[in-house]
């Protein structure tokens, strides 16, 4: 054994054992030191070889490099070891911290009134349709009893994708348009309702989105009366708002399409017809419109208005939102701000 050797000896005996019973990571860097740094066992080793007989160099220098690898990996085992201690402080990963979670993410509040209140209707017997978001002229106005220059184009502020001849195609400016293709590729009975998203030329501000989401529905069959309207609805605000004492008001109204038309209202869910902030001390508050299919309507799809009646009515989702959740800004329904969204 040379002399380099005989210096290392001791630690390659204590190193294992010393190491092994570290009980933190700043006790691990402190015998890193007391081994292989200034001073340490190593070291000296390295020192002493210069003093040798250059055929005893390459065997002490051999000897210094195991030693150091011992040290080394014996400095990571118990590293290793210490890590679920030691936690984020230490730098290293623990793995019975707990960690952020993942959260489970959920369907957006609109959606989920909307599937509410198809359920609803699916329940009255109702079925859903949909159709396209780009709309041509015909579908969106002139079926609806909206020709050219009817002053009701002006109620709708509509977004154009294509103006003028031979057609003009139009961001649909409410879901009225899928009763149209409903009767147009159905004979009656027809039972539906169109839930879907709708465009306006509107700036976004608390009460205004140039997009937004309506639902309507669509009864046409024999013999269909204002009577069977007004039933419909309140069955369905009821168990819309699951409150069997709510009251339904009607109030006489235009729409193109429906004659006669009505603005309809339910008694405020909040203060029950005494008046509150939410319904503006009226006690009423505002769902929507109504009234008995136009028999304009019925001719344009080749219906017979003389055979068959029909009602329909519509309102807005994000209304509906905003009134049960108390909810002031239709913004926030746009604006993907996950702290909102998460509350519903
Ligand atoms: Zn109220």
């Amino acid at each position: 054994m040379n002399r380099a050797e005989e210096i290392l000896e001791p630690g390659r005996a204590a190193a294992p054992g010393a190491i092994a019973r570290a009980a933190s990571t700043a006790e691990l860097e402190e015998l890193r030191r007391q081994f292989l740094g200034k001073g340490g066992y190593a070291a000296r080793a390295t020192e002493a070889i210069k003093d040798l007989e250059p055929p005893e160099r390459a065997t002490a220098g051999r000897a210094v490099s195991e030693f150091k690898e011992l040290v080394e990996r014996s400095l990571e085992d118990r590293a290793a070891a210490l890590e679920p201690e030691s936690g984020a402080g230490g730098g290293g990963l623990d793995l019975t911290g707990g960690g952020h979670g993942v959260r489970r993410g959920h369907l957006h509040l609109v959606t989920q009134i909307q599937r509410e209140l198809e359920d609803i209707f699916i329940g009255l017997g109702y079925r859903v349709a949909e159709g396209p978001e780009v709309e041509d002229d015909w579908h969106n106005f002139e079926a609806l009893n909206i020709p050219p220059a009817h002053p009701a184009r002006s109620m709708q502020d509509t977004l154009y994708v294509r103006l003028g001849e031979p057609e003009q195609v139009v961001l649909r400016t409410h879901t009225s348009p899928v009763q149209i293709r409903t009767m147009e590729a159905n004979e009656p009975p027809i039972y539906v309702v169109a839930p879907g998203r709708t465009y306006r030329n509107e700036t976004l501000d608390a009460r205004h989105s140039p997009v937004f989401h309506q639902i309507e529905c669509l009864a046409v069959d024999r013999g269909i009366t204002l009577a069977d309207l007004f039933g419909t609805i309140e069955t369905f605000v009821k168990q819309l708002f699951d409150d069997e004492s709510l009251r339904t008001r009607f109030r006489s109204d235009f729409f193109p399409y429906t004659e006669p038309s009505a603005e309809l209202a339910v008694s405020c869910i909040f203060c029950h017809g005494s008046g509150c902030r939410v319904c503006s001390q009226s006690g009423w508050i505002e769902l929507g419109g109504c009234g008995m299919v136009d028999p304009n309507v019925f001719v344009a799809v080749g219906y017979d208005p003389e055979e068959w009646q029909g009602f329909a009515f519509g309102f807005g989702l994000e209304r509906i939102a905003m009134i049960r959740y108390g909810i002031d800004e239709i913004r926030t329904f746009f604006d993907g701000d996950i702290r909102f969204l998460a509350q519903y």
